[in-house]
């Protein structure tokens, strides 16, 4: 179960994947739309961009907030190119991290700075 699906990079079929989800208080509608697929294992869900995975969740977090502490560097959420499918684009970009947003510590060359 850990092979990656190659449709998970359309949103509509990365929701599909949350019908079994169990945190309902958890939006899966915005963890579908920022990566996010259910492993079905848990409360684990995984980025298909970025191949993080976060389970363990407790009531204060936020799906974003998360993706980004464990994963910085989140090609969608970094707003670089991806072969991501959204639903709604623009629902997607008022979800994403400001352009401006950076990470201490981060390496990464190609930074928006
Ligand atoms: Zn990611």
């Amino acid at each position: 179960v850990n092979r990656m699906n190659d449709k998970y990079h359309r949103e509509d079929e990365r929701l599909k994947t949350f019908e079994t989800w169990p945190l309902p208080w958890l939006d899966k509608n915005v963890l579908a739309q920022t990566g996010m697929f259910y492993t079905n294992e848990d409360d684990k869900c995984k980025c298909y961009f970025c191949e993080v995975e976060i389970g363990r969740w407790v009531h204060e977090d936020h799906p974003v907030n998360e993706h980004l502490r464990w994963s910085p560097n989140c090609p969608l959420l970094r707003r670089r190119t991806t072969n991501n499918l959204p639903i709604n684009a623009d629902a997607l970009d008022r979800n994403l991290p400001q352009a401006s947003y950076d990470v201490c510590g981060s390496n990464d060359t190609s930074s928006l700075d």
